[in-house]
């Protein structure tokens, strides 16, 4: 479904991805795990055309994707869920749900998928005249990630869901990852909590300062040493 081939992405001066390739199929889950400052963001910014590459291609369903504009990668299919839940905070989570569909025009449709991430997550139906703003942490990030779901991706990339919540709501927000994925959504996830990310992952990339440094099925990885120590707490 998606090639990353060899992408070199640079801040100015600073050379944040190197030669990254990596593969994501077609119904998985595959998560990206690393360190602050590894380079999984700017990843997740290079797929959905928020960023450019200087150098390497990035094909989706066959197809280059690698200098398109956001909004037509959007259209294709990629749906991109920022760090730190990034909502429309003055407006309600209805409104906020309804322009997630903003590059859609079939208005049923479009109702059936609002009703749709409702049923995933019920909290928002009650609070859907609510100002987005006003919701706590774990809601503002169902928001989010219900907002990106309206655009009906194929494809959708979550940076950091769990960033910033309690433990509860983390298990909570993995189990609805992994609906949205049975219920048809490949997933590309970036994480820090290794742990979490590799129990609900088919596969995973390590990446320690722009470079990938390890890859296999989320069991191998499991079981590695290497990534035991560094990213799994030693256990
Ligand atoms: P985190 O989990 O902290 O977001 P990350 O793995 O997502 O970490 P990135 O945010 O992708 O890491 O950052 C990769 C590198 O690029 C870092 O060295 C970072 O300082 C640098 N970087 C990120 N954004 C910018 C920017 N807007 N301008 C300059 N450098 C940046």
């Amino acid at each position: 479904m998606l090639k990353v081939d060899e992408i070199d992405v640079y801040y100015d001066n600073i050379h944040a991805l190197k030669g990254v390739s990596l593969e994501v199929l077609a119904g998985e889950i595959v998560t990206l795990i690393g360190a602050n400052g590894a380079g999984k963001s700017t990843l997740l910014k290079t797929l959905s055309g928020l960023l450019r590459p200087k150098t390497g291609r990035i094909d989706y369903f066959g197809q280059s994707i690698t200098n398109k504009p956001v909004q037509s990668i959007v259209q294709s299919g990629i749906s991109h869920v920022p760090e730190g839940r990034r909502v429309f905070a003055n407006m309600t989570v209805a409104e906020n749900l309804d322009l997630g569909a903003y590059i859609r025009k079939d208005k049923k449709a479009i109702e059936e998928d609002k009703q749709a991430v409702y049923a995933l997550f019920p909290r928002l139906l009650e609070r859907k005249k609510q100002l987005a703003g006003t919701l706590s942490g774990g809601e503002q990030q169902m928001l989010a990630i219900g907002r990106a779901l309206m655009a009906k991706p194929k494809l959708l990339l979550l940076d950091e869901p769990s960033m910033g919540l309690a433990p509860l709501l983390v298990k909570q927000i993995f189990q609805i990852i992994q609906e949205i994925n049975q219920n048809g959504t490949t997933i590309l996830l970036v994480e820090q909590n290794a742990n979490m990310a590799l129990s609900i992952a088919n596969r995973a990339y390590v990446i320690e300062t722009g470079n990938v440094v390890a890859s296999g099925t989320a069991k191998e990885l499991q079981s590695s040493e290497r990534i035991k120590q560094a990213y799994l707490g030693g256990m």
